[in-house]
């Protein structure tokens, strides 16, 4: 039996804490989680909490079925680090808030984990990707051995499935989402830049479990899917329950995933535990979308935090050779290629479109691209390294 695409199913009526707790053990075991988590291991649970609301909103992560994770992982020894960040500000006061609202605080409280207060963030060249070159994460990331993936199942208005692999969006800083999205053109586009992240991440992801105890299907109502599902493997975990939900791969991130070498459409996964059709509601309700279907943009991310303090592509109007391969490869359409006094082309970019992926940096034949960092980013850099030195030194 291949692991990689096996999903195990479990039935779960409730959020009530034994039973999620059990399933959560049993799954663990059936996929060697317990040889593969040694005591002291730290591992970063992403959960889902892209808003501060409460739980019975079915939009963030249930707190029983965190609280269950944590307890099997404690259990073998492990230090869990609860992280994600919402859409709003990444900031100490607005997740605290967040972690407040959503049960998280009360899951650290009542439990050995810590919930993540570490707002920094890092770059990493995704040279592979295929919407991106480049991915700005959560330092979190750095701050342990191994991540599991903890994510809801909800079709949303703009972005049509989001699911296991979709989650890991969230480890996008705070508005940088919302600039990145407002930059793209396709929910393809999106999916694209999904696959690139599960990739980036690869060494590191070792589990997803996804909560479909109550789902969000088409009109944001809530649904009773009475369904846990895990897997080693984001794209297998999404292709379940896809099918459950009843919709179409060709249409999803499975059929790109696929494309790309990550999962095979015609085999895409295994399951064990309950019988997958025992889950699958005939009138569950769907969007008409597609992969070709436009994101609907957000002007007011124009005038993003991250805009004005993200590392950038910048080019010399006079030391470019007007190529043009930059503007070919630009997946936002954001290099135009224009003439200067002399009659010379020249490659010009417009940062309400760019989404700082790199590729222009890399791809440009001349060298002529350099990523610059702007004032402003360094001088927040500076204070926040002054102000972790400072707290390091007086504790
Ligand atoms: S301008 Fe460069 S960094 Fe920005 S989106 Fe286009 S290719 Fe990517
Ligand atoms: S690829 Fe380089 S040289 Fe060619 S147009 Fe773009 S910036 Fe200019």
């Amino acid at each position: 039996m291949d692991m990689k695409n096996l999903v195990s199913l479990y039935n779960l009526d409730s959020y009530e804490d034994s039973n999620v707790k059990l399933a959560v053990e049993s799954s663990f075991c059936k996929f060697n989680l317990d040889k593969i988590i040694k005591p002291d291991m730290k591992v970063l649970l992403k959960v889902c909490l892209p808003y501060s609301v409460l739980p019975d909103s079915a939009e963030t992560s249930h707190p029983a079925i965190v609280q269950g994770v944590v307890e099997v992982l404690s259990d073998m020894g492990a230090k869990c680090i609860i992280a994600d960040s919402p859409y709003k500000n990444y900031t100490q006061s607005y997740l605290d808030s967040v972690y407040f609202k959503t049960g998280m605080l009360e899951v650290a409280n009542s439990s050995d984990c810590e919930l993540n207060h570490n707002l920094k963030t890092f770059s990493i060249d995704t040279p592979n990707g295929v919407q991106t070159k480049s991915l700005t994460l959560l330092d979190a990331l750095n701050d342990v051995d191994v991540i599991i993936n903890l994510g809801k199942i909800k079709l949303d208005e703009n972005l049509g499935y989001l699911g296991s692999s979709a989650n890991l969006f969230g480890l996008l800083p705070g508005e940088m989402k919302t600039l990145v999205l407002n930059r793209m053109n396709t929910i393809e586009d999106f999916n694209n830049y999904i696959i690139d992240i599960v990739d980036a991440l690869k060494d590191k992801l070792i589990f997803n479990i996804i909560d479909g105890v109550v789902a969000i299907e088409a009109g944001n109502s809530q649904r009773m899917l009475s369904c846990l599902a895990m897997s080693e493997d984001a794209f297998s975990l999404d292709s379940a329950i896809i099918k459950i939900l009843g919709l179409n791969y060709e249409n999803t991130i499975i059929k790109l995933a696929s494309e790309r070498g990550f999962i095979d459409i015609e085999n895409p996964f295994e399951t064990i535990g309950e019988d997958l059709d025992k889950f699958r509601l005939d009138d569950f309700a769907l969007y008409d979308y597609d992969l070709n279907t436009q994101i609907h943009k957000n002007k007011r991310a124009q005038k993003s935090y991250f805009y004005s303090h993200q590392e950038r592509p910048t080019i010399k109007p006079n030391k470019c050779k007007g190529c043009a391969v930059c503007s070919k490869i630009c997946p936002t359409n954001a290099i135009m290629m224009k003439y200067d006094k002399n009659g010379e082309l020249y490659a010009e970019i417009d940062y309400k479109k760019c989404i700082f992926c790199k590729k222009c940096y890399l791809e440009c034949p001349y060298e002529v691209v350099k990523m610059k960092t702007p004032l402003a980013y360094k001088k927040l850099h500076k204070d926040i390294n002054r102000f972790n030195k400072e707290n390091t030194e007086s504790k």
